[in-house]
C-alpha cells in the first residue's frame, strides 16, 4: 500500500484519536524514517523519545529476534531469566532496589501511585491518600495518570477522575508548602515537563521537595518516562539535581521502540508492596525485556547520555544562531537532547514546513517545537536539522 491507500484504510478502521499527520511510516534505519511512498525523513521525534537508539538498531533487532525464537512469553508465575537480567541492570546503575516492569508509562505511574497509597497504609497512616502533581504535567491516559495529569483539557469530559489529587504550579515552592497536608501521601513530578513545554524543574524546588517529603515520610515520585535512560544527558535527569525520588518511573526509550514500562523504588517503599498487590500479564515478558536489555548494553557501553549531552550543548549553540536571525524565537530551554525551541506563535506551520523538506519535528504545548531525536545523531545530521528548520523558519515567517 502507498501513503494514500494505508490513509483511507487507517481512517475507516482506526479510532480517530490521533491527530496524525498525512503519512504512513513503514521503515527506519538509523536516525531516518521511510514512508509507504519512498520518501525518507530525518527523525527528530524519534518516535517520542523512544527511538534513543534510532531505528533498526541491529542489537534491539538481534535481541528480539533470538528472544521470540526461544521464548516470548511464560508468565510471571515463574521467574523469567530476561526480566531478572534486565532489573539487575536497571537497579545496579540507578539509586533503587527494586523494578516492577508493565508495558507502558501510564501503567508505570499507575502502578507507582499504587505502592506510594499502599506504603501510607504500611507506615500506619491509612488517611494519607492524597497526592500532590504538577500543572502542565502529563503522567499518561488511564483514569488515574489523566487525574494525575495537571492538564484540565485532558480531564474534559472524562469525570468523575479518580479522587485525591491535588496540583500544584510547576517550580513554586510556597504553592507546595501550602498544598500539603496530613493527607498528602506522593508527590509527583517530571524533573523536565516534556508534554507540558520542555520546562525543567528548578534544582533548588527539587531539594526542598525532598526535604519536606523527608520530614513527613511522604513518598516522592518522579516521572522520568520521557527524561529516563540518557535523554537529559545523564542516564536518568535526577542525576542532575542529585534528588533522589523513593519511585522513579520509565518507558519510552526503555524497550528502544518495544512496549515496556518499569518503576523502580527504595527497598524502603517496596516493602509495603505484598504478593497479590499488584501485577501485569504482559508485564516484564521475555521478549520486551530482552529488548530493554539490549538498550541497556547499547546505552551504558556507548555512553549514550554522554553523547547526548555533548550533542544537546551542540544544538543549543546552533538554535541561538537561529535565535539571533529570528525574533519569533523566544527561548531555548531543555537538557541534553530533550531540547524545546519556544516561539510566539503556533509551531504546526513549522512542523508542517520541516515535514515538507524532510524533517520530523514535534510541537508540544501549541508553540513549543520539541526536538527529542535519536541520542546517537551525527554532528552532520544536527547540522541537516537546523539548516532544515532555518529554512522552514523563513517560509513561515514570509
Ligand atoms: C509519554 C509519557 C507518559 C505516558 O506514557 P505511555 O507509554 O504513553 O502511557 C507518562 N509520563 C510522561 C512524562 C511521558 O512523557
Amino acid at each position: 500500500m502507498n501513503n494514500a491507500e494505508i490513509i483511507v484504510k487507517g481512517q475507516k478502521y482506526c479510532l480517530n484519536v490521533f491527530n496524525r499527520l498525512p503519512i504512513a511510516m513503514v521503515r527506519g534505519e538509523g536516525s531516518y524514517v521511510f514512508d509507504a511512498d519512498g520518501n525518507k525523513y530525518l527523525d527528530f521525534v524519534g518516535g517520542i523519545a523512544v527511538n534513543a537508539l534510532g531505528h533498526a538498531h541491529p542489537a534491539v533487532a538481534k535481541a528480539l529476534a533470538e528472544q521470540a525464537a526461544r521464548l516470548i512469553h511464560a508468565s510471571n508465575l515463574y521467574w523469567l531469566e530476561p526480566q531478572v537480567q534486565l532489573a539487575e541492570v536497571l537497579a545496579e546503575n540507578s539509586a533503587f532496589d527494586k523494578v516492577f516492569f508493565g508495558n507502558s508509562g501510564a501503567e508505570a505511574n499507575e502502578g507507582a501511585l499504587k505502592l506510594a497509597r499502599k506504603y501510607a497504609i504500611y507506615r500506619g497512616h491509612a488517611e494519607c491518600q492524597q497526592v500532590i502533581t504538577m500543572q502542565s504535567s502529563f503522567h499518561g491516559r488511564t483514569l488515574a495518570t489523566l487525574t494525575a495529569t495537571g492538564q484540565d483539557k485532558m480531564h474534559h469530559g472524562f469525570e468523575p477522575l479518580a479522587p485525591g489529587f491535588t496540583y500544584v504550579p510547576f517550580n513554586d515552592w510556597p504553592a507546595l508548602q501550602a498544598a500539603v497536608n496530613e493527607q498528602t501521601c506522593a508527590i509527583m513530578l517530571e524533573p523536565v515537563q516534556g508534554e507540558g513545554g520542555v520546562f525543567p524543574a528548578e534544582p533548588e524546588f527539587l531539594r526542598q521537595l525532598r526535604q519536606l517529603c523527608d520530614e513527613r515520610d511522604i513518598v516522592l515520585i518522579f516521572d522520568e518516562v520521557q527524561t529516563g535512560l540518557g535523554r537529559t544527558g545523564k542516564l536518568f535527569a535526577y542525576q542532575h539535581s542529585g534528588v533522589v525520588p523513593d519511585i522513579m518511573t520509565l518507558a519510552k526509550a526503555l524497550g528502544g521502540g518495544a512496549p515496556i514500562g518499569a518503576f523502580l523504588s527504595t527497598d524502603k517503599v517496596a516493602a509495603a508492596f505484598q504478593p497479590g498487590d499488584h501485577g501485569s500479564t504482559f508485564g516484564g515478558n521475555p521478549l520486551v525485556c530482552a529488548a530493554g536489555l539490549a538498550v541497556m548494553q547499547v546505552m551504558l557501553e556507548q555512553d549514550l547520555p554522554g553523547q547526548a549531552a555533548a550533542m544537546g550543548d551542540y544544538l543549543k549553540s546552533r538554535l541561538a544562531e537561529l535565535q539571533a536571525k529570528y525574533s519569533c524565537i523566544t527561548e531555548i530551554r531543555g537538557q541534553g537532547l530533550l531540547l524545546g525551541v519556544q516561539l510566539d506563535r503556533p509551531g504546526a506551520p513549522v512542523v508542517q514546513a520541516c515535514l515538507k523538506r524532510g524533517v520530523l519535528l514535534n510541537c508540544t504545548a501549541g508553540s513549543v517545537l520539541r526536538l527529542i531525536p535519536p541520542l546517537n545523531i551525527s554532528r552532520a545530521e544536527a547540522d541537516e536539522f537546523i539548516s532544515v528548520l532555518d529554512s522552514a523558519l523563513q517560509e513561515v515567517l514570509q
